[in-house]
Protein backbone atom coordinates (compact mmCIF):
# COMPACT_ATOMS: atom_id res chain seq x y z
CA UNK A 1 0.00 0.00 0.00
CA UNK A 2 0.96 3.49 -1.00
CA UNK A 3 2.13 5.62 1.79
CA UNK A 4 1.19 8.77 0.43
CA UNK A 5 -2.19 10.58 2.31
CA UNK A 6 -5.57 10.15 0.32
CA UNK A 7 -5.47 13.74 -0.10
CA UNK A 8 -7.97 13.98 -3.10
CA UNK A 9 -10.57 11.92 -1.27
CA UNK A 10 -10.59 14.27 1.08
CA UNK A 11 -10.26 17.77 -0.84
CA UNK A 12 -13.27 16.73 -3.16
CA UNK A 13 -15.78 14.27 -1.15
CA UNK A 14 -19.21 15.76 -0.79
CA UNK A 15 -19.39 15.75 3.37
CA UNK A 16 -21.95 13.48 5.08
CA UNK A 17 -24.02 16.12 6.90
CA UNK A 18 -26.21 17.02 4.33
CA UNK A 19 -25.15 20.76 4.33
CA UNK A 20 -23.51 20.74 0.62
CA UNK A 21 -24.11 23.84 -1.34
CA UNK A 22 -23.88 23.77 -4.92
CA UNK A 23 -23.77 27.47 -5.53
CA UNK A 24 -20.50 27.70 -3.48
CA UNK A 25 -18.85 25.08 -5.87
CA UNK A 26 -15.98 26.58 -7.94
CA UNK A 27 -15.88 24.34 -11.47
CA UNK A 28 -12.63 25.51 -11.91
CA UNK A 29 -9.32 23.24 -10.73
CA UNK A 30 -8.05 24.39 -7.57
CA UNK A 31 -5.33 27.12 -6.72
CA UNK A 32 -1.62 25.34 -6.93
CA UNK A 33 -2.85 22.73 -9.65
CA UNK A 34 0.21 21.41 -11.82
CA UNK A 35 0.33 22.30 -15.25
CA UNK A 36 -1.38 20.45 -18.15
CA UNK A 37 1.98 18.58 -19.10
CA UNK A 38 2.87 17.82 -15.32
CA UNK A 39 -1.24 16.50 -14.88
CA UNK A 40 -0.96 14.65 -18.31
CA UNK A 41 2.38 12.93 -16.90
CA UNK A 42 0.61 12.00 -13.22
CA UNK A 43 -2.61 10.97 -15.14
CA UNK A 44 -0.18 8.33 -17.03
CA UNK A 45 1.15 7.18 -13.48
CA UNK A 46 -2.33 6.54 -12.01
CA UNK A 47 -3.46 4.85 -15.36
CA UNK A 48 -1.11 1.95 -14.85
CA UNK A 49 -1.74 1.96 -10.69
CA UNK A 50 -5.06 1.42 -11.50
CA UNK A 51 -4.25 -1.49 -13.83
CA UNK A 52 -2.12 -2.78 -11.16
CA UNK A 53 -4.80 -2.39 -8.63
CA UNK A 54 -7.33 -4.06 -10.83
CA UNK A 55 -5.35 -6.97 -11.09
CA UNK A 56 -5.18 -7.27 -6.99
CA UNK A 57 -8.86 -6.67 -7.00
CA UNK A 58 -9.20 -9.77 -9.58
CA UNK A 59 -6.73 -12.05 -7.90
CA UNK A 60 -8.10 -11.23 -4.40
CA UNK A 61 -11.64 -12.22 -5.19
CA UNK A 62 -13.23 -10.70 -2.25
CA UNK A 63 -14.50 -6.69 -2.90
CA UNK A 64 -16.23 -5.97 -6.23
CA UNK A 65 -16.07 -1.77 -7.31
CA UNK A 66 -19.16 0.65 -8.25
CA UNK A 67 -18.28 3.82 -9.88
CA UNK A 68 -20.76 6.29 -11.02
CA UNK A 69 -20.65 9.11 -13.44
CA UNK A 70 -23.73 12.03 -12.89
CA UNK A 71 -23.03 15.22 -14.84
CA UNK A 72 -24.88 17.79 -16.96
CA UNK A 73 -24.27 17.27 -20.34
CA UNK A 74 -21.10 17.86 -22.73
CA UNK A 75 -19.16 17.94 -18.82
CA UNK A 76 -17.06 14.93 -20.14
CA UNK A 77 -18.17 11.89 -18.72
CA UNK A 78 -17.45 9.45 -21.97
CA UNK A 79 -14.06 11.15 -22.21
CA UNK A 80 -12.92 11.04 -18.49
CA UNK A 81 -13.98 7.22 -18.71
CA UNK A 82 -11.79 6.44 -21.50
CA UNK A 83 -8.67 7.86 -20.07
CA UNK A 84 -9.12 6.88 -16.95
CA UNK A 85 -10.06 2.93 -17.72
CA UNK A 86 -7.49 3.11 -21.04
CA UNK A 87 -4.99 1.21 -18.85
CA UNK A 88 -7.04 -1.07 -17.20
CA UNK A 89 -7.31 -4.79 -18.65
CA UNK A 90 -10.39 -4.92 -20.11
CA UNK A 91 -11.66 -8.04 -19.09
CA UNK A 92 -11.42 -6.21 -15.31
CA UNK A 93 -14.10 -3.78 -16.04
CA UNK A 94 -17.71 -2.74 -17.68
CA UNK A 95 -19.17 0.54 -18.69
CA UNK A 96 -22.73 0.92 -18.80
CA UNK A 97 -24.70 3.87 -19.88
CA UNK A 98 -28.12 4.42 -19.12
CA UNK A 99 -30.60 5.99 -21.13
CA UNK A 100 -34.31 7.08 -21.07
CA UNK A 101 -35.89 3.36 -19.80
CA UNK A 102 -37.20 0.49 -22.11
CA UNK A 103 -40.95 -0.10 -21.60
CA UNK A 104 -40.20 -3.14 -20.75
CA UNK A 105 -37.94 -1.42 -17.54
CA UNK A 106 -40.56 1.20 -16.62
CA UNK A 107 -42.38 -2.40 -15.59
CA UNK A 108 -40.17 -2.52 -12.62
CA UNK A 109 -38.95 -0.58 -9.96
CA UNK A 110 -36.54 1.88 -10.91
CA UNK A 111 -33.47 0.14 -9.08
CA UNK A 112 -33.66 -3.21 -10.80
CA UNK A 113 -32.24 -2.12 -14.38
CA UNK A 114 -28.74 -1.04 -12.21
CA UNK A 115 -29.35 -4.33 -10.13
CA UNK A 116 -28.81 -6.05 -13.30
CA UNK A 117 -25.73 -4.97 -14.41
CA UNK A 118 -23.35 -4.53 -11.00
CA UNK A 119 -20.35 -5.79 -11.01
CA UNK A 120 -19.05 -9.10 -9.97
CA UNK A 121 -16.32 -9.72 -6.95
CA UNK A 122 -13.17 -9.06 -8.66
CA UNK A 123 -14.25 -5.94 -11.29
CA UNK A 124 -14.47 -2.56 -11.82
CA UNK A 125 -18.15 -1.90 -12.76
CA UNK A 126 -18.96 1.90 -14.26
CA UNK A 127 -21.73 3.66 -14.57
CA UNK A 128 -22.42 6.37 -17.44
CA UNK A 129 -25.49 7.72 -15.73
CA UNK A 130 -27.36 5.77 -13.26
CA UNK A 131 -30.43 4.92 -11.15
CA UNK A 132 -29.69 8.81 -9.85
CA UNK A 133 -31.16 10.31 -12.85
CA UNK A 134 -34.69 9.22 -11.03
CA UNK A 135 -33.54 11.92 -8.88
CA UNK A 136 -32.50 13.78 -11.61
CA UNK A 137 -33.87 14.31 -15.24
CA UNK A 138 -36.99 12.84 -13.78
CA UNK A 139 -37.76 15.23 -10.68
CA UNK A 140 -37.10 18.22 -13.75
CA UNK A 141 -38.95 16.84 -15.85
CA UNK A 142 -42.43 15.00 -14.04
CA UNK A 143 -43.50 13.85 -17.25
CA UNK A 144 -41.14 11.10 -16.94
CA UNK A 145 -42.72 10.01 -13.84
CA UNK A 146 -45.90 10.02 -15.42
CA UNK A 147 -44.59 6.88 -17.80
CA UNK A 148 -43.74 5.35 -14.95
CA UNK A 149 -47.10 3.25 -14.19
CA UNK A 150 -46.69 4.50 -10.20
CA UNK A 151 -50.46 5.16 -8.85
CA UNK A 152 -51.14 7.75 -6.42
CA UNK A 153 -47.49 9.63 -6.71
CA UNK A 154 -47.16 12.20 -4.07
CA UNK A 155 -44.93 14.66 -5.05
CA UNK A 156 -43.93 15.82 -2.13
CA UNK A 157 -42.47 12.86 -0.78
CA UNK A 158 -41.36 11.00 -3.28
CA UNK A 159 -38.08 12.31 -3.69
CA UNK A 160 -37.50 11.96 -0.49
CA UNK A 161 -38.50 8.34 -0.94
CA UNK A 162 -36.23 7.85 -3.40
CA UNK A 163 -33.54 9.55 -2.00
CA UNK A 164 -34.42 6.73 0.85
CA UNK A 165 -34.79 3.47 -1.31
CA UNK A 166 -30.86 4.54 -2.64
CA UNK A 167 -29.18 5.16 0.52
CA UNK A 168 -30.69 1.50 1.67
CA UNK A 169 -29.53 -0.44 -1.67
CA UNK A 170 -25.85 1.40 -1.85
CA UNK A 171 -25.43 0.65 2.15
CA UNK A 172 -26.37 -3.17 1.52
CA UNK A 173 -24.04 -3.22 -1.73
CA UNK A 174 -21.77 -1.88 0.97
CA UNK A 175 -21.98 -4.56 3.18
CA UNK A 176 -22.07 -7.35 0.53
CA UNK A 177 -18.29 -5.72 -0.28
CA UNK A 178 -19.17 -3.64 -3.02
CA UNK A 179 -16.99 -0.58 -2.98
CA UNK A 180 -19.10 2.70 -4.06
CA UNK A 181 -17.60 5.61 -6.10
CA UNK A 182 -19.72 8.14 -7.19
CA UNK A 183 -18.63 11.43 -8.94
CA UNK A 184 -20.46 14.41 -10.16
CA UNK A 185 -18.23 16.25 -12.66
CA UNK A 186 -19.30 19.64 -12.20
CA UNK A 187 -18.69 22.06 -15.39
CA UNK A 188 -19.82 25.93 -15.82
CA UNK A 189 -22.98 26.81 -17.79
CA UNK A 190 -20.38 29.32 -19.84
CA UNK A 191 -18.55 25.97 -20.06
CA UNK A 192 -21.43 23.90 -21.35
CA UNK A 193 -22.15 26.83 -23.88
CA UNK A 194 -18.59 26.66 -25.17
CA UNK A 195 -18.32 22.77 -25.68
CA UNK A 196 -21.74 22.53 -27.35
CA UNK A 197 -21.10 25.79 -30.12
CA UNK A 198 -17.51 23.22 -30.34
CA UNK A 199 -19.83 20.57 -31.35
CA UNK A 200 -21.64 22.26 -33.98
CA UNK A 201 -18.48 23.94 -35.37
CA UNK A 202 -16.14 21.19 -35.86
CA UNK A 203 -17.53 18.44 -38.53
CA UNK A 204 -15.59 15.68 -36.21
CA UNK A 205 -18.16 16.41 -33.40
CA UNK A 206 -21.23 17.17 -35.10
CA UNK A 207 -22.73 13.68 -34.14
CA UNK A 208 -22.80 14.54 -30.20
CA UNK A 209 -25.12 17.37 -30.56
CA UNK A 210 -28.52 16.91 -30.20
CA UNK A 211 -31.48 20.32 -30.15
CA UNK A 212 -32.69 18.65 -27.36
CA UNK A 213 -29.92 18.73 -25.24
CA UNK A 214 -30.37 22.89 -24.92
CA UNK A 215 -33.42 22.42 -23.48
CA UNK A 216 -32.07 20.59 -20.42
CA UNK A 217 -29.58 23.65 -20.26
CA UNK A 218 -32.92 26.09 -20.70
CA UNK A 219 -33.53 24.05 -17.37
CA UNK A 220 -30.18 24.62 -15.40
CA UNK A 221 -31.06 25.80 -12.41
CA UNK A 222 -33.49 23.09 -11.73
CA UNK A 223 -31.08 21.04 -12.34
CA UNK A 224 -28.12 22.14 -10.28
CA UNK A 225 -31.22 22.26 -7.59
CA UNK A 226 -31.62 18.75 -8.16
CA UNK A 227 -27.78 17.99 -7.85
CA UNK A 228 -27.93 19.72 -4.65
CA UNK A 229 -30.74 17.44 -2.47
CA UNK A 230 -29.20 14.84 -4.53
CA UNK A 231 -25.83 15.06 -3.17
CA UNK A 232 -27.10 16.15 0.47
CA UNK A 233 -29.35 12.89 0.59
CA UNK A 234 -26.98 10.52 -0.80
CA UNK A 235 -23.31 11.11 0.09
CA UNK A 236 -22.61 9.09 3.01
CA UNK A 237 -19.83 7.24 4.32
CA UNK A 238 -21.10 3.79 2.98
CA UNK A 239 -21.23 5.73 -0.51
CA UNK A 240 -19.69 9.14 -0.95
CA UNK A 241 -20.15 11.45 -3.51
CA UNK A 242 -16.64 13.32 -5.45
CA UNK A 243 -17.96 16.97 -6.48
CA UNK A 244 -15.29 17.50 -9.47
CA UNK A 245 -14.51 20.68 -11.10
CA UNK A 246 -15.10 20.04 -14.63
CA UNK A 247 -14.26 22.74 -16.74
CA UNK A 248 -10.89 21.89 -16.77
CA UNK A 249 -10.38 18.52 -18.66
CA UNK A 250 -6.66 18.09 -17.84
CA UNK A 251 -8.05 18.45 -13.70
CA UNK A 252 -11.29 16.82 -14.01
CA UNK A 253 -9.56 12.77 -15.70
CA UNK A 254 -6.39 13.43 -12.85
CA UNK A 255 -8.64 14.05 -9.88
CA UNK A 256 -11.06 10.94 -11.09
CA UNK A 257 -8.24 8.84 -11.36
CA UNK A 258 -6.30 9.83 -8.48
CA UNK A 259 -9.79 9.17 -5.94
CA UNK A 260 -9.91 5.55 -7.48
CA UNK A 261 -6.45 5.03 -6.94
CA UNK A 262 -6.68 6.47 -3.27
CA UNK A 263 -9.81 4.61 -2.76
CA UNK A 264 -8.50 1.17 -4.09
CA UNK A 265 -5.52 1.69 -1.98
CA UNK A 266 -7.32 2.03 0.98
CA UNK A 267 -9.29 -1.17 0.14
CA UNK A 268 -6.26 -2.67 0.05
CA UNK A 269 -6.83 -6.22 -2.30
CA UNK A 270 -4.20 -8.81 -1.96
CA UNK A 271 -2.91 -11.42 -3.59
CA UNK A 272 -3.83 -14.47 -2.35
CA UNK A 273 -1.11 -15.64 -0.03
CA UNK A 274 0.13 -19.21 -0.64
CA UNK A 275 -0.41 -22.63 1.64
CA UNK A 276 2.20 -25.10 1.36
CA UNK A 277 -0.02 -27.29 -0.81
CA UNK A 278 0.08 -24.40 -3.26
CA UNK A 279 3.93 -23.64 -2.87
CA UNK A 280 4.83 -27.44 -3.22
CA UNK A 281 2.32 -27.34 -6.53
CA UNK A 282 4.99 -24.24 -7.81
CA UNK A 283 7.90 -25.99 -6.96
CA UNK A 284 6.48 -29.28 -8.65
CA UNK A 285 5.46 -27.15 -12.13
CA UNK A 286 8.74 -25.75 -11.94
CA UNK A 287 10.66 -28.65 -11.44
CA UNK A 288 8.68 -30.48 -14.49
CA UNK A 289 9.40 -27.67 -16.85
CA UNK A 290 12.82 -27.66 -15.82
CA UNK A 291 12.88 -31.53 -16.74
CA UNK A 292 11.45 -30.65 -20.30
P1 LIG B 1 -25.29 10.94 -22.92
O1 LIG B 1 -25.98 12.26 -22.93
O2 LIG B 1 -24.98 10.44 -21.53
O3 LIG B 1 -24.10 10.89 -23.83
P2 LIG B 1 -27.57 10.00 -24.40
O4 LIG B 1 -27.38 11.11 -25.39
O5 LIG B 1 -27.93 8.62 -24.88
O6 LIG B 1 -26.29 9.84 -23.48
O7 LIG B 1 -28.64 10.50 -23.35
C1 LIG B 1 -29.22 9.69 -22.44
C2 LIG B 1 -30.50 10.41 -21.98
O8 LIG B 1 -31.28 9.49 -21.23
C3 LIG B 1 -30.21 11.59 -21.10
O9 LIG B 1 -30.92 12.73 -21.54
C4 LIG B 1 -30.73 11.14 -19.74
O10 LIG B 1 -31.19 12.20 -18.95
C5 LIG B 1 -31.82 10.18 -20.14
N1 LIG B 1 -32.14 9.23 -19.06
C6 LIG B 1 -31.33 8.41 -18.41
N2 LIG B 1 -31.97 7.74 -17.43
C7 LIG B 1 -33.25 8.17 -17.48
C8 LIG B 1 -34.41 7.89 -16.72
N3 LIG B 1 -34.38 7.01 -15.72
N4 LIG B 1 -35.57 8.50 -17.07
C9 LIG B 1 -35.59 9.39 -18.08
N5 LIG B 1 -34.53 9.73 -18.83
C10 LIG B 1 -33.36 9.13 -18.53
Amino acid sequence: MSDAKPEFLQRHRVPFDGQFSVRDFSCDPPAGTPSKKDLEGELDDLVNRLDKLQQRLFADERYAVLTVFQAMDAAGKDSTIRKVFSGVNPAGFRVHAFGRPSELELQHDFLQRVVTRLPERGKIGIFNRSHYEEVLVVRVHPEFLAAQHLPDVDLKRIWDERFESIRNFEQHLARSRTVVVKFWLNVSRKEQKQRFMSRIEDADKNWKFRLGDLDDRERWDDFQAAYESMLRATSRQWAPWYAIPADDKGYMRTAVARILVETLEGVNPEFPTLDDDRRRELQEGLKRLEQE
